[in-house]
């Protein structure tokens, strides 16, 4: 093993010396910004053949965030391509979630020699773990390759990483709705020394609050000094006023986005008023290639809808053999990359659906997707000599791929109905 492996594995052993007690962290099998993850067997059962891979989230996540993750993978997880979760050791901040090992590869070793057939299994699977993150009313949120396990040599799928999940608004048909239990999940192992700290939330040291660090990271939790009292009454009032101006954007937002409400409203340029007005806020996690064009134009009501549009890039890059398709480091320039595959109209277009007016200069016309794959993935080709070359993908599959791309999140398929699409049909020699 490499040396700064082998530091953070005894790191792990003495930041949750339970770790050690139970098992032998043999390797390190990812990482993502906000956790590590490790391969490790269990210590006192050497006939033991299963393996598992424990994730030690970082100190810093937000405790809800961390509850949330644990509750989809004991509640959702276990079945229909969702990872589920064996055991979870905390130790003060510390945090591992303990689940099966699924061993698989990398995206970008399998995606331009898989077939037509495994590319409609790969799909078809995604879509059930999908369908069932979504009977629960749950957000994903970061659906992407390295979040979606596959196994070619057994042709098994897992959904991983639920960090970023998040609850969708309640659905208007809710007979169908799972519900989850606002309880933690009962499995969690607690050592003597958490026994006295009766929750997570619970800061180790009085003078330590937890407070958002948005521009670090913002959808985790950081623990910051708290402020003094003088400090604290200012930032009381600068929140008020914040609070304020978020109402008012609200009722300004609320309004049909033909009714002007400033001068400068639909105009190139943004009159001083409005450029010193707070940002209106929404949701915005996820991975920027992979985010739904309601995400990145701030839509606030976000749907279980945004899941679909990313299972729709992962399929575009698959028919195309681009890996990533979208590559963008913020949402403006991501919104430019899907403005110029489906033309400023239509992105306008579905835009006022969630009432936001988009000005784009110059105009652009759409790109025909069944061409424009074609082109791509010929070209990969040519570059790759182990790629399986296709000729025979049928219409069917662009149609699901334009419905799971539907830039409308109101009328985007949804992943039940997109299992019963007749892509799924379609038999190849
Ligand atoms: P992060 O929130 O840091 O992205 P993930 O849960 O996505 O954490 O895990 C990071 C990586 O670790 C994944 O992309 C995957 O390669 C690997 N991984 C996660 N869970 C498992 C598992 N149960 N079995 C095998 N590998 C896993
Ligand atoms: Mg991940």
């Amino acid at each position: 093993l490499p040396f700064e492996v082998q530091e953070e594995i005894e790191c792990l052993y003495d930041f949750v010396p339970e770790v050690e007690q139970h098992f032998v962290v043999t390797n390190k099998i990812g990482e993502g910004t906000f956790s590590s993850v490790f391969l490790a067997r269990l210590k006192h059962y050497p006939d033991v053949d299963q393996l598992f891979a424990l994730k030690h989230i970082i100190p810093t996540s937000h405790p809800s965030r961390i509850e949330g993750e644990l509750q989809c993978l004991q509640e959702i997880g276990g079945c229909d391509n969702v990872m589920g979760v064996e055991l979870c050791i905390r130790q003060r901040d510390h945090v591992v979630i303990v689940m099966p090992y699924f061993p698989h590869e990398k995206f970008q070793d399998y995606m331009l020699t898989m077939s037509l057939l495994e590319v409609q299994a790969y799909m078809k699977n995604l879509l059930v773990a999908l369908r069932r993150v979504h009977q629960f009313n749950i957000i994903h949120r970061d659906v992407k390759p390295s979040n979606f396990l596959y196994n070619s040599s057994t042709k098994q799928y897992a959904l991983v990483d639920f960090g970023l999940a998040h609850k969708a608004p309640a659905p208007k048909d809710k007979t169908t709705t799972k519900t989850i239990s606002p309880l933690l999940p009962s499995k969690i192992v607690e050592s003597q020394e958490n026994q006295n700290l009766k929750n997570i939330q619970q800061p180790e040291n009085p003078g330590l609050k937890p407070q958002f660090d948005k521009q670090r990271h913002p959808d985790r939790m950081l623990i910051r000094k708290s402020k003094s009292p003088r400090r604290l009454l200012l930032a009381k009032r600068a929140l008020m006023v914040k609070e304020k101006e978020m109402i008012r954007s609200k009722g300004e937002n609320s309004r049909s986005p033909s009714i002007s409400t400033c001068q400068c409203y639909g105009q190139p340029t943004v009159c001083t008023i409005c450029t010193s007005r707070s940002n209106q806020q929404a949701p915005r996690a996820g991975t920027p290639g992979f985010r739904a064009p309601e995400v990145l134009i701030k839509c606030p009501h976000q749907t279980t809808a945004v899941d679909i549009w990313s299972a729709g890039v992962i399929f575009l890059c698959l028919l195309s053999g681009r890996y990533p398709f979208f590559r963008a480091n913020d949402d403006m320039t991501a919104l430019a990359q899907i403005i110029s595959i489906f033309g400023s109209e239509d992105v306008k277009k579905s835009a006022v659906t969630y009432g936001k007016q988009l000005l784009c200069n110059p105009t652009t016309p759409a790109l025909d997707l069944k061409t424009m794959c074609y082109k791509l993935r010929s070209g990969a080709q040519c570059k790759q000599s182990k790629t399986t070359p296709w000729t025979n993908v049928s219409d069917s599959a662009f149609d699901l791929l334009r419905k799971l791309l539907d830039l409308n999140p109101h009328t985007r398929i949804s992943a039940e109905d997109a299992l019963k699409h007749s892509f799924f049909s379609e038999k190849w020699d």
